[in-house]
């Protein structure tokens, strides 16, 4: 950082990860827009930790004086607000103070409380989203997807409040409490004649907290429920850059019985050398490569032959259409989830589903359905 800036200017570790540069000039904007580039790139340049090649990417956040604070306390405060909103718009992102960034703080405190509340209130809900084998056309799994019963707002999905259960930590109680649920549908449907693969979503969080595999085991005995039904969903930034251990806990959580899939293919690194080492049962097809067969269908058609080298488990997700559903069937892929069979449901409209396949199977919302 020292590099990057210009003599006069003062660099400080505020602490952990977070730095501060302190730059004097008559047009801030433009001098942090020209140096925003070169900091980039000096926090970029690989690092070598103990053989493990390691890339950092920074998030920069900027507040101006006199404009954004009159003291350092208030300038400090607005500047860790830019950077926050600088990390939600992802990596190598810059933002400056604006006024309502205080706003959206605010919003995010509410927020916290009332997903505090609504986790001692019990507003959490799972549904499921039917997994169809393209072959039989016959619904042999679901994903387990939550929903949150906000007493104001109604139904809320998860793009709304996963994110801040995550940076928060609350993920790990509520991704406890969605595991159980899933694992108790799960063993209630078996027993009752549906024996389903139900799969759960997992935040990488949730993986290094302490304690998780003895919190699974308890949780599926609780439940009653046969772990080889059960399915774990990480994505590729999970794996990407972990060590041992996280093999060694990838390993313990298979040895437990479940499989584990990787959600979103194609849209990482898909690094087909890396995730062999894996212990992955399962790949769900990202739902853009679906959507986007008509215009971008080489590329799908490549993810879907990348999986296949792989011999794993393939999930289209997001068919929507027929026409998407055939090109799945002509790939070869073993199994599809999306609208055009259902969208996510509550458990017991899950179970009419599973009901109405019990003599034939699942036909499809063609004209005669
Ligand atoms: P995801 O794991 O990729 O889940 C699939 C999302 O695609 C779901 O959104 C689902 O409703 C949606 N979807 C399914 N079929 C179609 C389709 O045909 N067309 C379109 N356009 N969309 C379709 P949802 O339920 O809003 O969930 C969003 C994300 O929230 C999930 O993405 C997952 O990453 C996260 N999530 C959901 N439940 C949990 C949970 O219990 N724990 C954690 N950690 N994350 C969760
Ligand atoms: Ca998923
Ligand atoms: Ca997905």
């Amino acid at each position: 950082l020292r590099h990057a800036v210009s003599g006069g200017d003062l660099v400080a570790r505020l602490g952990g990860d977070e730095f501060l540069l302190l730059l004097a000039s008559h047009d801030a904007r433009a001098t942090v827009a020209a140096l925003r580039d070169r900091l980039i790139r000096a926090i970029a340049e690989p690092l070598d930790l103990g053989g493990h090649q390691v890339q950092v990417t920074p998030s920069l956040g900027v507040s101006v004086y006199p404009d954004d604070g009159q003291d350092i306390e208030t300038l400090l405060r607005h500047a860790d607000l830019a950077m926050y909103t600088a990390k939600e718009r992802g990596r190598n992102a810059l933002s400056f103070y604006e006024s309502g960034m205080s706003d959206a703080l605010q919003r995010r405190t509410v927020m916290e409380a009332e997903l505090r509340q609504g986790l001692a209130r019990d507003e959490f809900v799972v549904h499921y989203q039917p997994i169809v084998d393209v072959e039989s056309g016959r619904i042999v799994g679901a994903e387990a997807l939550v929903r949150w019963m906000h007493p104001q707002h109604g139904l809320t999905f998860p793009d709304v409040f996963v994110p801040l259960c995550e940076s928060t930590g609350l993920i790990r109680e509520l991704g406890a409490r969605v595991f159980e649920q899933a694992a108790r549908d799960q063993a209630r449907w078996a027993a009752q004649g549906h024996v389903l693969r139900v799969s759960v979503n997992l935040s990488a969080r949730q993986l290094v907290q302490p304690g998780f595999l003895d919190e699974l085991r308890a949780a599926l005995g609780r439940a009653g429920a046969d772990p080889r039904h059960l399915q774990l969903e990480i994505t590729e930034s999970v794996l990407l850059g972990r060590d041992e251990a996280l093999m060694a806990l990838l390993r313990d959580i298979q040895a437990l019985g479940l499989s584990i899939a990787l959600d979103d293919f194609g849209t990482g690194y898909s690094n087909l050398a890396y995730l062999q080492r894996f212990p992955i049962s399962t790949l769900k097809i990202d739902k853009t490569f679906i959507q986007s067969i008509d215009a971008n269908r080489r590329v799908a058609e490549l993810i879907v032959s990348m999986c296949q080298l792989l011999r794993l488990t393939v999930v289209a997700e997001g068919v929507e259409t027929h026409e998407q559903l055939e090109w799945v069937r002509l790939q070869g892929i073993d199994l599809w989830q999306g609208n055009l069979c259902a969208q996510p449901l509550p458990a017991p409209a899950l179970w009419g589903l599973l009901e109405q396949q019990r003599p034939l199977p699942w036909a499809g919302p063609g004209p005669e359905a």
